[in-house]
């Protein structure tokens, strides 16, 4: 039974192959990134994860180690003088709080927007965007088993997000969920939520299920647990509680789903990963897979059918592919929508229906998941069409609609509504905060990626 060791800045040169491969020059711009973005990896993704023969291109390596690219050249160059000439903590601290105001920390205004209140009392640890998911971001689930270098929740594991004093008690949930009666599921997500002890999640679990709200149908956990530490449900010393638990869901009539993160077909490969779909299964949960598209780890269409029927073959059923999201290393990370599209829809081809259950590219941007469905031609102009898979304004949803072709936009606020119009048709409700705009206002001020969305 392997026991989990997290890596972090402090101790990563107790990893031997660190110590072996990593030039004096990557271990310094570790360094350097690991100052402003969060690093954290573990025992399993370095030991049986990464092929550290090719660790410089091995999409794993490149998910949990920060190296130098992921910082532009002048954060970067800023971070490092302050290393070299041997700054304080506070300074440094300092420097990495500035550079981190300059990467978009909250996108889609993930913070203010979408928070619910009931009898006034504002529920920090919630988010209701759309009709039918309320998010839950409960306390002791805001960290994980290690660190994704794109993840757009960075934020929080650096200290910069009231996230993290999310909620303890199910109680306010509750009452609020039995407001909802239109909402149906209720979605863990975090950090990861599988990072809490069983013991801890069963209290949440438990009141949910006691508390029989009629509306409430069907419990998620978005979840990276699969990828970075599947002796979660394996070997850990609590996880045939957590698999117990998952049977309690089932047996009270509802919906389990793990919606499990997964970046590239090699997280899939070892024994203990299939292992610990197989128990999961063996609970009547389903696994529904999701990722994000991302230059250097997985921006080929044979990686992404590979990855579907993977998890086809072990029991998962594929389901979204998200676009890189606008914050943090978005320009180390970041391929055009037409570049998504592309790799979607050649991968899509390679694999039968059963795979096909999957839906992208998407944008989770501030209005609502935007897919592109393809770069088109209409009456002489060529165009993106778009469509909603989830709306702000449910009616928005499935109402194709169009943007001005552009090789280089990679975000719905980089596109133009196509055939001259000035707004697409949800922006009398949502007005989209484009790019251009914002520059031109804040010219020499504020970034302008703080204030969108
Ligand atoms: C993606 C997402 C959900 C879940 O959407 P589904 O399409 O039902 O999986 C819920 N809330 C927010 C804010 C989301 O971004
Ligand atoms: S597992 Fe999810 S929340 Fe955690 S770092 Fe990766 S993307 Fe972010």
């Amino acid at each position: 039974m392997k026991k989990y060791q997290a890596y972090t800045l402090r101790n990563y040169l107790d990893i031997p192959q660190a110590r072996v491969h990593l030039s004096e020059e990557e271990r310094f711009a570790l360094e350097v990134v690991g100052h402003v973005l969060p690093f954290k990896t573990n025992n399993y993704v370095v030991e049986e994860l990464i092929d550290w023969s090719r660790y410089r291109d091995d999409p794993i390596f490149i998910l949990t180690f920060p190296r130098k690219e992921m910082l532009s050249p002048e954060h970067f160059d800023e971070m490092a003088a302050a290393i070299r000439g041997g700054a304080g903590k506070p300074e440094i601290r300092l420097i990495a709080n500035k550079i981190r105001m300059e990467l978009n920390p909250h996108p889609a205004g993930q913070l203010s927007r979408n928070v619910p209140a009931i009898d006034g009392v504002k529920l920090t640890g919630v988010q209701h965007k759309y009709r039918e998911t309320v998010l839950f971001f409960p306390s002791q689930g805001q960290t994980c088993h290690a660190y994704c270098t794109f993840c757009f929740r960075w934020p929080q594991f650096v200290g910069m997000n009231e996230l993290k004093f999310a909620m303890r008690d199910t109680e306010l949930v509750i009452k609020y969920l039995k407001s909802q009666p239109l909402a149906t599921d209720i979605l863990f997500t975090g950090g990861d939520p599988l990072i809490m002890k069983t013991k801890v999640l069963r209290t949440y679990i438990e009141s949910l299920i006691d508390a029989r709200i009629p509306n409430l149908r069907s419990i998620r956990f978005g979840t990276k647990a699969l990828s970075y530490w599947p002796q979660r449900f394996t070997s850990d010393e609590d996880a045939d509680g957590l698999l117990r638990l998952f049977e309690k869901v089932r047996k009270a009539g509802m919906h389990l789903a793990l919606m499990a993160h997964f970046n590239h077909p090699n997280e899939l490969k070892t024994e203990e990963v299939r292992k610990a779909v197989s128990r999961i299964r063996n609970t009547g949960a389903i696994i529904r897979t999701q990722s994000p598209i991302m230059r250097h780890i997985n921006d080929k269409a044979e990686i992404w059918a590979q990855m579907w029927q993977k998890q086809v073959e072990v029991g998962c059923v594929p389901y979204y592919m998200f676009v890189a999201r606008d914050t943090g290393a978005q320009h180390y990370f970041a391929l055009p929508l037409e570049e998504a599209w592309n790799i979607f829809r050649k991968a899509y081809q390679q694999v039968s229906g059963i795979a096909r259950t999957v839906r992208g590219p998407s944008m989770s941007a501030g209005p609502g998941k935007v897919q592109v469905l393809g770069v088109s031609e209409i009456a002489g102009e060529k165009v993106f069409a778009l469509q909603f898979i989830q709306g702000r304004n449910p009616d928005w949803v499935r109402r194709p609609f169009f943007a001005r072709y552009d090789p280089e936009a990679i975000w719905l606020n980089d596109l133009y509504p196509a055939f001259g119009k000035e707004k697409f048709f949800f922006e009398t409700e949502f007005p989209v905060q484009r790019k251009a705009m914002l520059n031109l206002r804040q010219a020499g001020g504020l970034n302008y990626k703080a204030a969108m969305n």
